[in-house]
């Protein structure tokens, strides 16, 4: 998997070691030379990671990071800290700064590859899941309980034969507020299946269980795939960490665990696996949004169209008969002239509230615009759809509507116009056709009436 990458340092001979390391990994690579710079190509060239030197003149890292982060333009991009300093402090302020991961310099060539594999595993679901919420709603920065959604503490299972380091891993993790549970052995996860666990801390030096195939095993299932895997690696045992990651691992942590290190780990996969659960939630409210209408909360023309062609075919298949209803308000016009148009609003509102009331559970009740309504109406022939419509003009004209705008109840009734489907050559304009036409007749009937061509 090739990502574009960007690396900024303001060392020429850092670039290119960087940039030759990376390239053997067929990633692209784009350099900057300061803080500056790398903003600027980060919002240009919209890299998939960062690579980031902390001690740059002008703005150094940590100011860049920052920038990047409070930036709707970048602030997704993972961001790594490239830092000569292993000092733990220096960590922890690149991770505040927003930094997804670090790596100290000199970076060795497997610290690199494992942190990119995993940050771009990461990115290909984020991104998607992010153009699919750009072509439906609005994307844009997290709202305030998103943002907290992320910070949340994590809930964590430390898998772990030597109960020495699981004990000392669980202790610096509840005392940063996580919640952790420790196994001994493999055995007992399936516990892990039920939900509501964000992080697995396997340890690859147990005899008693084989993490590679657990990393396996869980990429497999539906159920754990939200579970971010962090694997806790002996330094010699590098080329398995590997085969970890590319099994489907999130991240490694090298022994002995730096207290420091895990905390900011375990931070950063919460917050991916939340960040990629928020999206997810997005773009189910997108889908929402493209087929509700807003107003009243009934469905709206397009997926209008979208059942009906779907319940004419059922029903042609199937043989069973099927009813659509066109309603329309009576002299609305008037009631906005006289009352204002967000008196109409709530006159709308009421009026699908009703509809709703008075249809049974499998009809599908839309607003396909303006005062205008329908009723699709399954396995339901003329007659009862005529009784059906009738219930719903008494429902409207028989009990006048209470506004919160308005003092005294207001006077509504429909019309309506009832069609049923007719024969295998009926397409979803002719039924809508010829209620309409019924709905026609209704009005100039004198309204307040239904009128049924589906005898
Ligand atoms: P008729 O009995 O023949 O149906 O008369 P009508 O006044 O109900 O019909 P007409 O089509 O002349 O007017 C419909 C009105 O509905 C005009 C339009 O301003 C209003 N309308 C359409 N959509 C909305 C809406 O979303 N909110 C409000 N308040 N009014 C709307
Ligand atoms: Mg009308
Ligand atoms: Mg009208």
């Amino acid at each position: 998997m090739s990502s574009r990458i960007l690396v900024a340092d303001d060392i020429e001979a850092n670039r290119r070691l960087l940039q030759a390391k990376l390239e053997v990994g067929y990633n692209v690579v784009i350099l900057a030379e300061n803080g500056h710079r790398a903003l600027e190509l980060a919002r240009r060239e919209q890299p998939d990671i960062i690579l980031l030197d902390v001690m740059m003149p002008g703005i150094d890292g940590y100011e860049t990071c920052r920038r990047l982060k409070s930036d709707p333009r970048t602030a997704h991009i993972p961001v790594v800290m490239v830092t000569a300093l292993s000092d733990v402090e220096d960590r922890v302020r690149g991770l505040e700064s927003g930094a997804e991961d670090f790596l100290t310099k000199p970076v060795s060539d497997f610290a690199l590859n494992s942190r990119i594999t995993a940050l771009s595993r990461y990115n290909t679901v984020a991104s998607e899941l992010r153009q699919r919420q750009a072509s439906g709603v609005a994307a844009g920065a997290l709202d305030e309980q998103e943002t907290s959604e992320l910070g949340r503490p994590a809930r964590v299972f430390i898998v772990d034969e030597d109960p020495r380091t699981s004990r000392r891993s669980a202790v610096i993790l509840r005392a940063a507020g996580h919640k952790v549970t420790t196994l001994l052995e493999a055995g007992d996860m399936g516990e892990l299946s039920g939900g509501g666990v964000d992080i697995l801390l396997l340890s690859m030096s147990g005899q008693s269980f084989d993490a590679l195939k657990i990393c396996a095993h869980f990429r497999m299932r539906e159920t754990m795939r939200a579970i971010s895997i962090i694997l806790a690696v002996d330094p010699k045992d590098q080329k398995n960490a590997a085969k970890g990651l590319e099994l489907g691992a999130s991240d490694i942590i090298t022994l002995p665990i730096e207290p420091q290190e895990l905390l900011a780990r375990v931070r950063t996969q919460a917050r991916r696996t939340r960040y990629i659960e928020i999206m997810r939630q997005r773009v189910d409210r997108g889908l929402e949004l493209s087929v509700i209408d807003q107003l009243t909360g009934l469905y709206n023309r397009r997926y209008m169209m979208n059942q009906l062609s779907q319940w004419m075919q059922r029903a042609f298949v199937g043989g069973q008969p099927l009813s659509v209803v066109a309603l329309d308000i009576d002299h609305f016009k008037a009631v906005n002239d006289r009352w204002g148009h967000g008196v109409g609003d709530d006159v709308l509102r009421e009026m699908a509230h009703r509809l709703q009331a008075n249809v049974r559970p499998m009809d599908i009740v839309c607003r396909p615009g303006g005062e205008e309504f329908l009723v699709i109406m399954p396995e339901t022939p003329g007659d009862l759809a005529c009784a059906a419509a009738e219930r719903i003009r008494l429902a409207v004209a028989d009990e006048a509507f209470q506004l919160p705008e308005l003092e005294n109840p207001l006077d509504i009734t429909l019309s309506a116009g009832v069609a049923k489907l007719d024969g295998a050559q009926d397409t979803p304009a002719d039924l809508m056709g010829r209620a309409d036409k019924a709905l026609y007749d209704a009005k100039s009937g004198g309204r307040n009436r239904v009128v049924s061509l589906a005898a």
